[in-house]
């Protein structure tokens, strides 16, 4: 691990000032000997914790409940990920404001994995957003696309920290095992509910690799960002669609404002049609310790619950 450090370095020596903690980064990994990783979002947090447990010193910077899509990073996040031994992000646009940063420390030389990566081409979704083609980057929602994210996230962490390789692959072979698992219960849960009534209503475009993966049909006011505002123009299509195909439920999300969902109902209403909230999903972050969602598996399982539960 020292050999790498020194290399990160070496190649910090060239990009005058940006690594100019370098030494300091040297004494801070001496202390306890562990790799420091800077993950941008709760989900990749969970998935270090996971592979790399108590081998490396996690760092997260979008947390709980916080939506990355439009986080943008504070002094102490640009000084956590100038000093951090690998970066570990979704990609595919998530973290809009992060990307610049992150883009420019992969230019530098710095450990930077990109979730995305791991996401084999025949199962990337892409979305024609006002005539650009968008790849989506909720790639966490088809749970065989996570179990590869892991095997690439432990490729990866392998590579850079050989010393504690048999570790990565142990660590890495029994969550797959438990991912294989999730993906045959959020299966057969999703069975249950009539073929007619999978559609799965949200306030962002979230869900459509739970779609592909497990035969839901989902739809959401607004596009693959939550950056995108929502129009009137959207709350009435989605309005004839909930009236048109009898809709029972629709959901807000943990990361956005439940305002506009809430109007999507009283439209619906106003229209003669019953639709209700059939809950909170977890989109794109994971809850706190309080909240029984903090891991991925307990979000993934959670969000099939309250879906089978509010739809079938
Ligand atoms: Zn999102």
């Amino acid at each position: 691990m020292i050999k790498k450090l020194l290399s990160v370095c070496a190649i910090s020596a060239l990009c005058a000032g940006v690594f100019s903690s370098c030494t300091e980064k040297k004494s801070e990994a001496a202390i306890d000997g562990k790799l420091s990783l800077v993950t941008t979002t709760t989900y990749t947090a969970d998935l270090a914790r996971v592979i790399a447990g108590d081998k490396v010193n996690v760092t997260n910077l979008c947390g709980p409940g916080v939506d990355p899509h439009t986080y943008v990073a504070t002094v102490g996040d640009v000084a956590a990920i100038e000093k951090a031994d690998v970066l570990v992000y979704i990609g595919f646009g998530l973290e809009a404001q992060l990307d610049k940063i992150l883009t420019g420390m992969k230019k530098r030389g710095a450990n930077v994995i990109c979730s995305a990566d791991s996401v084999r081409a025949h199962k990337v979704i892409a979305v024609d957003e006002d005539g650009e083609m968008v790849k989506d980057p909720h790639i966490w929602n088809d749970v065989t696309i996570w179990s590869d994210v892991a095997a690439g996230f432990a490729a990866k962490m392998c590579e850079y920290d050989p010393v504690n390789a048999a570790s990565y692959k142990a660590n890495l072979a029994a969550y797959q095992k438990e991912l294989v698992e999730l993906d045959i219960y959020v299966k057969a849960r999703m069975q249950e509910i009539p073929v007619g009534s999978r559609v799965l209503i949200t306030a962002h475009d979230a869900f459509s690799y739970m779609a592909k993966a497990y035969g839901i049909e989902v739809d959401a006011l607004q596009g693959l960002s939550t950056a995108t505002e929502a129009g009137t123009k959207d709350v009435m299509k989605l309005t004839e669609k909930i009236l048109a195909k009898r809709i029972k439920a629709i959901f807000v999300e943990n990361i956005a404002n439940p305002d506009t969902m809430q109007s999507l109902i009283q439209a619906v209403q106003a229209k003669g049609g019953d639709v209700k909230m059939g809950g909170e999903l977890y989109s794109d972050a994971l809850g706190d310790e309080a909240s029984g969602r903090d891991t991925y598996i307990k979000v993934i399982k959670g969000n099939a619950q309250l879906i089978v539960e509010a739809l079938k």
